[in-house]
């Protein structure tokens, strides 16, 4: 992607045009022409940087894995990895729960509206609710047992499944380092070639993405609640905001500046294409391609670094998700008038980790597993009614963190194993 800068400040264009043009729809009553017009251009989009996920980790990771010619470099990266992203995802919901503390969100919502929430939401409420219940009736171990494949080829075929197309993709890896080195150079060299070949797609991709964003934003706008129910969860929203915003302009930028000489002006400009897309789709795993092509084309993170520890950032790294869930299950108790102590918030901060590694990388998913999260803490699943109205602008936002962080864990471990260029 040779004119990043035009590109970010097309998708930006695209952004701010579909704003309008949605604000523009729901004056002038063009929801119809928006939904059957406008929306399937957003979802091409989508569909186009969804179609090529599965492959880029596929070969990425193949060749990335084994690229290391070593097993110890393996482990010592996985190790790092997991760290990594458990400490940026605790830091997350730690200031999440600070924030809600604070500002006491809750406490703004009054009896009838939160009727009315309650009322208008309820039904979407139970659909998330019932949704949640499938998964905590599996069985502890079931996330466990999901990572691993009976049928290799149906596990590429499935989007939802990506942690199944990691696993393989890293056990082919490892074949490729142990078996003679003459015989894997044929299969290496195929999927080196390949690797060039699908980032030059992303890169194809990438240039409908102003298109996308207009389409994307445009059909949001005109679908989007009435704006009384906005407004009265504006101080809720306003401390999701805070929080994103704490994490996207300190944590992150501060944490790349003190372990690398990565500068925030760099780290910024070089991430805001990928935030752009992250923000438009309100997917990590749509936004996967395009964080990969940022990383290790314009932040210097070595592809052997990337390929690992993007596509599991993407599924299980969701700092904006987490830091969300601390922040909603306490502000739903301080609207129904629920007390939470100390323990109670200690056990947010445990299991919104959890839940937000639980969640997958597709819009709205975070909510679902909110739901596990309400349960723990004792607080009533239906006050998920009370956040639905401003659930897809929150989401949008949180997938702009959730896809920073993972960009910022790979570039300081590819700093820290020596594979940073700068
Ligand atoms: N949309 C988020 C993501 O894909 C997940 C969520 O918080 O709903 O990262």
């Amino acid at each position: 992607m040779r004119n990043s800068l035009a590109l970010h400040w097309q998708i930006m264009l695209g952004l701010i045009l579909g704003i309008g043009f949605g604000v523009l729809s729901v004056q002038f009553g063009w929801a119809g022409f928006v939904k059957d017009w406008i929306k399937p251009w957003g979802t091409i989009f989508i569909n186009c940087l969804k179609l090529i996920a599965v492959p880029l980790i596929l070969v990425s990771l193949i060749k990335g894995v084994s690229d290391l010619k070593d097993l110890r470099k393996l482990s010592s990266m996985g190790i790092r990895t997991v760290g990594w992203y458990l400490l940026t995802t605790v830091t997350a919901i730690g200031t999440g729960l600070i924030l809600v503390n604070l500002f006491k969100p809750g406490h703004f919502i009054h009896a009838d509206m939160r009727e009315t929430l309650l009322q208008s939401y309820g039904e979407g409420a139970a659909t998330r609710i019932q949704s949640a219940q499938s998964t905590v009736a599996q069985g502890p171990l079931q996330p466990l047992i999901d990572i691993f494949p009976d049928n290799m080829m149906a596990a590429f075929t499935d989007n939802t499944k990506m942690l199944q197309s990691i696993f393989v993709a890293i056990l082919l890896g490892i074949g490729l380092i142990l078996i003679d080195q003459e015989k894997a150079k044929p299969v290496k060299t195929f999927f080196d070639s390949l690797n060039d070949l699908i980032m030059k797609v992303v890169d194809l991709i990438m240039l409908t993405a102003p298109l996308g964003a207009f389409a994307l934003l445009a059909s949001l706008i005109a679908e989007a609640p009435s704006f009384d129910l906005i407004r009265a969860l504006l101080s809720y929203s306003g401390c999701v905001v805070l929080g994103l915003t704490i994490l996207l302009t300190a944590f992150y930028p501060v944490l790349v500046r003190v372990f690398t000489n990565i500068g925030y002006k760099k780290f910024w400009k070089e991430m805001l294409p990928a935030q752009l897309v992250a923000f438009s789709t309100s997917s990590s795993a749509a936004t996967l391609p395009v964080t990969m092509e940022r990383v290790q084309e314009h932040l210097g993170v070595d592809e052997e670094v990337a390929s690992f520890v993007l596509p599991i950032g993407a599924t299980v790294n969701m700092d904006g998700t987490s830091l969300y869930q601390g922040i909603a299950a306490v502000f739903i108790a301080q609207a129904m008038g629920i007390h939470l102590g100390l323990s109670d918030q200690l056990g947010i901060l445990l299991t919104a980790t959890l839940a937000s590694i639980g969640a997958a990388a597709v819009p709205g998913a975070g909510m679902i597993m909110l739901v596990i999260v309400l349960g723990a803490a004792g607080i009533p699943e239906a006050g998920l009614a009370l956040i639905m109205a401003v659930d897809r602008p929150l989401d949008m936002m949180r997938t702009i963190a959730n896809v920073t962080s993972d960009a910022c864990v790979s570039i300081l471990v590819a700093s820290k194993l020596k594979k940073l260029k700068t």
